[in-house]
């Protein structure tokens, strides 16, 4: 039993597993397993930033509003650059690392993808 989609080239249902990939043995066409699962809405859930970008692992983004760090007198100020991004489950969807005041976490809402 296979639970793979069907082609969305040629709906083959032949479809099979190539690495990351999906693959038509039909029509040769190839695709990416998660961008499929994603657009079923099932799989990993899409983090998009405040103007709807999609966020992916390893993504430099800018933070578009003072954030207070929890638990310090540290502010991440507006516009701060943010590199390598790493998209984690919960409130607080990202995780990175920022220069001069290390891991923290934060919310997709209020950073945009560069
Ligand atoms: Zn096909």
């Amino acid at each position: 039993m296979s639970t793979l989609p069907p082609c969305p080239k040629c709906n083959s249902e032949y479809t099979y597993e190539d690495g990351q990939m999906l693959a038509c043995p039909e029509c040769g066409h190839e695709w990416s397993a998660t961008e499929s699962a994603a657009a079923a809405g099932e799989g990993d859930k899409v983090i998009k930033d405040s103007v709807g970008n999609t966020l992916q692992d390893g993504d430099t983004v800018t933070v578009i509003k003072d954030l207070k760090v929890k638990g310090s007198s540290l502010v991440v100020k507006v516009g701060t650059k943010v590199k390598n991004i790493r998209l984690v489950d919960g409130d607080h969807d990202i995780d990175c690392k920022i220069d001069g005041i290390g891991a923290m976490k934060l919310k997709s809402e209020f950073v945009r993808k560069v």
